[in-house]
């Protein structure tokens, strides 16, 4: 155990999951939903300039493990996260992430910070902002199928952003409603547990489906979906992990985040590779059309991407200042003459094997 001398340090601020939470509680839910909601879009305008990439994902038989980089040319951002459907019968998360933020210029970290809690928000955010552009005029009433970890600031998301006050619940797992219930109670949205899928998206104007199964799962069939619906399916995020019938996607427009990666994990991995598909940055840069009649099935064929978490990772960055909601972490060595590194490690006291 060695202590560095203190002006060999460069400290890279550290948000904890105990400080994001913090930080939620003093900005808000909603607010915070619809502040990373703002980076999001502003993001996808500015779409071009980012380096893009599929994912960089390491698959085993129970989960992945993935990499998202991408840059705007002055900050650099990567998230590491899993998914892993088993792990809640472990006692686990599904999905767990922390992601970083750096200087283009120097390549030196700004930011290290858990996002697990922050992916459920940039998640929740990114259906919002794209259910804000595809969804029926005038919805209020969400079905939404599975919900576990992601569900409720999904729902959170969607009143805060796009109006929906009213959710239709159904989850396999009555327990999994019930936490649910208990957690939005009284956050001003109308709950209604409903004993299966066919029934929850009855007169429900947005269909959320944001369940964890290892499979090619079919939690939507084609005669559940009535025309006029926005369907927002983000359960399905992996190869052989998707939540719809087939035929669904032919009768709807299908909306991705960034083709190449949805092509790999998305619903439309079901479907030839040259599947028609509408690119949302163009829908929110007006050079695509969007909903174009109330009759229209619009399907938001979500599966996370780069730069979304990019958005929640400047989002946070710009809010840490004077909240002290974050720990100093000493995560580079920097010595004063930069090519001093062995002489850095030799100027370290060395402290009593056994002493903190
Ligand atoms: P979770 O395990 O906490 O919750 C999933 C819920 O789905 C559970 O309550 C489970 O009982 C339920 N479920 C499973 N199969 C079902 C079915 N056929 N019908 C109804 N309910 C069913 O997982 P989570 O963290 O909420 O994540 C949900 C999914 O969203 C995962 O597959 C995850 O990989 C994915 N995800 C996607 C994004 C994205 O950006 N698109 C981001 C985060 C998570």
């Amino acid at each position: 155990m060695f202590a560095p001398a203190p002006s060999e340090r460069a400290y890279v601020p550290f948000v904890s999951v105990d400080n994001m939470m913090q930080l939620i509680h003093r900005i808000g839910i909603e607010p915070m939903l619809a502040g990373i909601a703002g980076y999001i879009e502003e993001d996808f305008r500015r779409w071009e300039l980012f380096d893009k990439t599929p994912r960089v994902a390491a698959h085993s038989n129970e989960g992945v493990i993935e990499l998202m980089p991408t840059s705007d040319g002055s900050t650099y951002g990567f998230k590491y996260v899993n998914g892993h459907p088993k792990n809640t019968k472990e006692g686990l998360q599904t999905v767990t992430a922390f992601g970083l933020l750096a200087d283009v210029n120097t390549g030196y970290p700004v930011l290290l910070t858990e996002m697990t809690v922050l992916t459920a928000l940039r998640t929740a955010a990114t259906s919002a902002v794209v259910a804000k552009y595809l969804a029926p005029k005038g919805a209020r009433t969400m079905a939404m199928i599975g919900n576990g970890a992601q569900s409720e600031f999904q729902a959170m998301a969607m009143k805060e952003i796009c109006g929906i006050d009213n959710i239709r619940l159904y989850d396999i797992d009555p327990k999994a409603t019930k936490k649910l219930m208990r957690n939005l109670e009284g956050r001003g949205v109308t709950m209604v547990a409903i004993s299966s899928a066919e029934e929850a998206v009855q007169g429900a104007d947005i269909i959320t489906t944001c369940t964890a199964d290892k499979q090619n799962a079919t939690v939507l069939n084609d005669n559940m979906v009535g025309y006029g619906v926005h369907i927002n399916a983000i359960g399905g995020d992996c190869p052989g992990k998707t939540e719809l019938a087939g035929a669904i996607l032919t009768r709807a427009d299908v909306f991705v985040e960034y083709p190449p990666q949805t092509r790999i994990e998305g619903e439309i991995q079901q479907m030839p590779d040259d599947f028609p598909v509408i690119e949302m940055w163009k829908v929110i840069t007006g050079q695509s059309e969007g909903r174009t009649s109330d009759r229209q099935i619009t399907l938001f064929d979500g599966v996370g991407f780069a730069t979304e978490d990019f958005s929640a990772l400047r989002y946070i960055r710009d809010r840490l200042e004077g909240t002290g909601l974050y720990q100093d972490l000493d995560m580079l060595a920097d010595p004063d003459d930069p090519r001093d590194l062995f002489g850095m490690v030799l100027r370290a006291t060395p402290m009593k094997a056994g002493v903190e």
